[in-house]
């Protein structure tokens, strides 16, 4: 401490001061503040500032102190002036100020590489310290922000409650997010533009008080990636609904349409068997062009029914031996009407059987999407289509037509859902043939391509490997359970032993000793969902039963697996037409398999579902 007299000369000084400067206190009596520090004495008597709250004392920046030996330091001074016998005297406290010089030095550091705009203000809201970020952010210099209000940096209609804001935060400063009511916070650049905001407060202690730190950042990236998010959400959301609905609306569509189907089908079948009371051949090929328009009809609503089912991931393949020659060519008769009406001609080039391990009905799904994009695409032109193996244990299936054909940009487009390159004015359909065709190749593994040239027409190939990698699950189904199974064999041992197995998995078993005693129980209401016929047996053996049945339509269609012991057994499976075979001595993983194949698809009603459009009409 130093006092100075009314002309700026030592009156006093104390011990601390000389130890700082280095004089003993009576070489510095009389002598002038600015032996000491240079403009001490001028600064202490400048008129008052009024900005300064207290205007009788003051601390001065970049003054500084001068020791005795020569050597300078930062100096932080308060004065206060004080009258005693009429002479007006200063009292100044100098401190050495090195060490808060430093510290300072430390913390504008900090405030600069901190990632937030950090805007630091008194407790009258003036902005007392800016980080560059704020210049980044704001788009105003350090310069122009020091001292004004913080009201600057913030949208004009939250002036009026700002103050209040403040108020209160200084009355229990601590560190917390600005807006904790749920307030939108929003900053406002020089240009005039805002931006959502996050805002930091903590109090910062210091010589002129507390004081405020506001650490700011601009969240517009994050707050889009939010509504983004959002708006994904609800698309995601609408999807699920709309799926939700078409699945719903088609299973409702489909119901009333299987009845319309099978009452025109049998329309049609009255009157061709009823000679007396013909129908007319007008009336008939009315009742057919209804009946193509209702197959039509049901192949659309099919699609959306796969639509939702593909997009839950629902498609589980039932997968069994098929020759894809065979199925290509039963396809093909069911277009037989549709290629006379458009005149196109189709040529089937599928000499030898090609055996797979394939979902029929999938298959035949596919199938009949590219022939029926060939004829319509096709505009009338010739269609090939061919079966053959290919290397490395691939079958494939090729549809070529002459029509319109798809230009190079757009070839992988057509494989997605919806997607469309013709006007629907022109063309019907959904956009979704080609979509499915594409999920169930891929659910076996294969894999489509598309030739093609606007104008000279497309070629799409399937390939498919004939083996399926995964084998169906092992053990029979639940839902099996119950089904009933019917066994043709002459011994009565495997009879015993099977109906024991069978009956003790839950299923139920009728067993016949040759194919008529079988034929008889069918005959007479018996309905099994699977057969196990035996091959050599007296009286009506498996290939006579075989024959027998195909000539029952409402037996017709239950599976048969052929069980023997013969070598070739497969062959004769293949020539007799049936699902399977199985080989004795029985394995009954294997027998269980079949159950759990042929049963299961049966009980869980599956039949329904897969009545392919054309199915009734055969
Ligand atoms: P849809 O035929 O119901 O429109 P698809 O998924 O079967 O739906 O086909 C998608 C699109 O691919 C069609 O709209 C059509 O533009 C094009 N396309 C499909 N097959 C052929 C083809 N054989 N020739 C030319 N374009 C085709």
């Amino acid at each position: 401490m130093v006092i100075l007299d009314s002309e700026g000369l030592v009156l006093d000084a104390n011990e601390r001061l000389e130890s700082l400067f280095g004089y003993p206190r009576d070489q510095l009596l009389g002598k002038s503040a600015e032996l000491l520090v240079s403009g001490l004495f001028r600064a202490a008597n400048a008129p008052p500032d009024p900005s300064q709250t207290r205007p009788n004392t003051g601390s001065f920046a970049e003054l500084y102190g001068l020791r005795r030996d020569g050597t300078q330091f930062p100096a932080e001074i308060s004065v206060s002036q004080i009258r005693r016998s009429g002479e007006s005297l200063t009292i100044a406290a100098i401190r050495d100020g090195t060490t808060r010089q430093k510290v300072d030095e430390k913390f504008r550091r900090l405030l600069e590489a901190a990632p937030d705009a950090m805007v630091i203000i008194d407790q009258a809201g003036h902005i007392q310290l800016v980080n560059a970020q704020v210049e980044a952010l704001f788009g105003y210099s350090k310069q122009e922000l020091v001292g004004q209000p913080v009201e600057v940096l913030i949208p004009q209609r939250y002036h009026s409650i700002h103050p209040g804001h403040r108020t209160n935060y200084f009355l229990q400063p601590r560190t917390r997010p600005m807006g904790a009511g749920g307030l939108a916070l929003f900053g406002l650049r020089k240009d005039g533009t805002e931006f959502p905001a996050e805002i930091l407060l903590s109090p910062l202690e210091s010589e002129a008080g507390t004081l405020a730190i506001t650490a700011v950042r601009d969240v517009t990236d994050r707050k889009r990636a939010e509504e983004e998010r959002s708006r994904l959400f609800q698309a995601e959301e609408a999807i699920r609904v709309r799926d939700d609905f078409l699945s719903i609306a088609s299973h409702e569509l489909k119901t009333p349409l299987t009845t319309l189907q099978m009452q025109a089908e049998s329309a049609i079948r009255v009157s061709i068997r009823q000679s007396n009371h013909p129908m007319g051949p007008a009336l008939i090929r009315k009742l057919e062009d209804m009946f193509a328009a209702i197959r039509r009809l049901s192949s659309l609503i099919d699609q959306l029914l796969d639509l939702s089912r593909l997009t839950a991931g629902k498609l589980s393949l039932q997968k069994e031996r098929l020759d894809l020659s065979a199925t290509t060519a039963e396809v093909l008769r069911q277009f037989r009407d549709e290629v006379e009406r458009t005149g196109c001609n189709v040529r089937l080039l599928a000499e030898t059987p090609v055996w797979g391990f394939w979902d029929p009905f999938r298959i035949e799904q596919i199938i009949t999407n590219l022939i029926s994009n060939a004829i319509k695409y096709g505009q009338g032109t010739p269609i090939e289509v061919m079966v053959t193996e290919v290397a490395d244990g691939r079958a494939r299936l090729s549809v070529r037509d002459h029509g319109i054909g798809i230009a190079s940009e757009h070839r992988d487009r057509i494989f997605e859902r919806f997607e469309r390159l013709v006007s629907s004015r022109q063309y019907g359909g959904l956009g979704l043939g080609l979509w499915i065709v594409r999920q169930i190749v891929e659910a076996h593994h294969g894999s489509i391509t598309v030739w093609s040239q606007p104008g000279a027409g497309s070629i799409f190939t399937v390939d498919l490997p004939l083996e399926a990698s995964e084998q169906p699950s092992l053990k029979p189904q639940p839902a099996a359970k119950g089904a009933l199974i019917m066994l043709v064999d002459d011994d009565p041992m495997i009879r015993n032993t099977f109906c024991e197995v069978v009956q003790d998995e839950g299923f139920n078993v009728v067993a016949a000793s040759n194919g008529r005693d079988a034929l008889r129980l069918l005959q007479s209401g018996t309905r099994p969902q699977l057969i196990f016929l035996d091959l050599m047996m007296p009286e009506m053996d498996g290939w006579e039963f075989r024959a027998e049945q195909q000539k029952l339509p409402e037996l017709r269609h239950t599976p048969v697996i052929v069980v023997s012991a013969a070598d070739g057994v497969d062959k004769i499976a293949d020539t007799l037409g049936v699902a399977g075979y199985l080989k004795k001595p029985i394995q009954l993983d294997s027998l269980f398999r079949l159950i759990d194949r042929y049963c299961v698809a049966q009980a869980k009603g599956q039949e329904h579902e897969r009545s392919a459009p054309g199915t009734l009409a055969n």
